[in-house]
């Protein structure tokens, strides 16, 4: 087993359960001083219009960021709403609030921390670049699985690589946990954003730097999703808020062990044909079978079940280049592929392999 000594960070504070919506107003006031006194919300623009907003607390001296969630997140929108969040006022605000997906979350994350740290923020993709404490930041998770909630790291696409900003300061402050607000996603949304999850704990609990600690994590978040998405009868409500705990459970198995084959294919497909997470994550795991054998078919009985597309031919018109591009990028991904076959991994996969997994998909 490979595993560096890390002393790992979770958010400060957690707020969970139905209705605790109505209570963001008060702990952003708890934040506030006579000079910090403005919040900054950043939400996925799926809201705007939408009834959530009549429960969002936001003042008219507050700063409202809206994310197109269309595309993952980039280091030069980062830059650019940091850049609008000083300009609004010459104090800085008391906090960040990031309100949706994994998307806006790990927006709000990254704003958050170059608000108080200068420069580009592709040049803090990596680990322990950050110098200063962020701003405190309030993330509101709509749509669950990812664990971006609870996780060390935003993800962001630089003009070089997809790479997360990961350091002690990246973890969200405080969290708020309402599954009511999940009420709207759409079922395939729900499924691939839901399948991270439960990808992140295949990988994990397959992996050779599992430990009892993300053993502990990862085992209970596989029970709540496939309590889940076995089941097509359970009631969302119940099931959402299962979700919300399979989530941060999930987020954590990975925190303290690592993702194998699937993300670092993933990635691949992310930065060539700019693939979204959730699908894109299904779409390799569809083609896993080999590697992780029983949750594959547990996969496919819940994408069944719920009657589900996974798109399949994405890479059918891709060149040599591109296929090879995808490649490289996965191959790049050394710790996933570690985690998956142990030090010795390349005596297991091989670029050939890899290419001929992407030609599948
Ligand atoms: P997302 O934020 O990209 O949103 C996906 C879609 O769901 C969007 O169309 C959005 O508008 C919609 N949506 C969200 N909430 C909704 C709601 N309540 N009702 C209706 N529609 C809703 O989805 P995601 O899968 O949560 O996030 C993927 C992103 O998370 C990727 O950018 C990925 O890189 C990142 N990620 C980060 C981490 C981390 O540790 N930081 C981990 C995994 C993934
Ligand atoms: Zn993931």
């Amino acid at each position: 087993m490979l595993y560096d000594f890390r002393s790992f960070v979770n958010p400060g504070k957690y707020a969970f359960g139905k209705g605790s919506i109505n209570h963001l107003g008060e702990l952003i006031d708890k934040q506030k001083n006579e000079k910090n006194n403005w919040s900054v919300f950043i939400i996925d623009n799926y809201f705007s219009g939408k009834p959530l907003m009549s429960k969002i607390p936001s003042t008219e001296d507050d700063l409202i960021i809206w994310i197109d969630t269309s595309e993952e997140p980039k280091t030069t929108f980062v830059n650019s709403y940091r850049d609008l969040i000083l300009a609004h006022d010459s104090n800085l605000p008391a906090t960040i609030v990031g309100i949706g997906g994994g998307t806006t979350m790990d927006y709000a994350k990254a704003v958050g921390l170059m608000v108080t740290n200068p420069g580009d923020s592709a040049d803090f993709q990596g680990l322990d670049l950050i110098k200063n404490e962020g701003i405190y930041t309030i993330c509101v998770p709509t749509v669950s699985g990812t664990g971006a909630e609870v996780s060390m790291t935003a993800v962001l696409s630089g003009p070089e690589k997809k790479l997360g900003i990961k350091c002690d300061y990246t973890i969200p402050n405080e969290v708020v946990f309402d599954p009511e607000i999940l009420a709207s996603v759409p079922t395939n949304q729900r499924f691939y954003t839901g399948m991270d999850c439960y990808i992140h704990n295949a990988e994990s609990l397959n992996g050779t730097w599992i430990t009892e600690m993300g053993k502990a994590f990862a085992e209970k978040s596989n029970e709540l999703c496939k309590e889940v998405f076995l089941n097509k009868d359970m009631d969302r409500l119940v099931a959402d808020e299962k979700m919300m705990v399979a989530s941060i459970m999930g987020g954590n198995s990975i925190t303290y062990a690592q993702v194998g084959v699937c993300h670092a294919l993933s990635y691949g497909l992310a930065v060539v044909l700019k693939v979204h997470h959730g699908v894109g994550n299904c779409i390799v795991f569809n083609q896993l079978e080999k590697y992780y054998p029983n949750e594959y078919k547990e996969f496919k009985e819940m994408q069944t079940l719920h009657g589900v597309t996974i798109p399949e031919g994405i890479t059918k018109e891709c060149t040599e280049t591109e296929l090879d591009q995808m490649v490289e990028v996965s191959w790049a991904l050394e710790h996933m592929w570690n985690n998956a076959f142990g030090p010795e991994w390349e005596k297991h996969i091989t670029k050939d392999m890899i290419k001929d997994l992407f030609r599948k998909m």
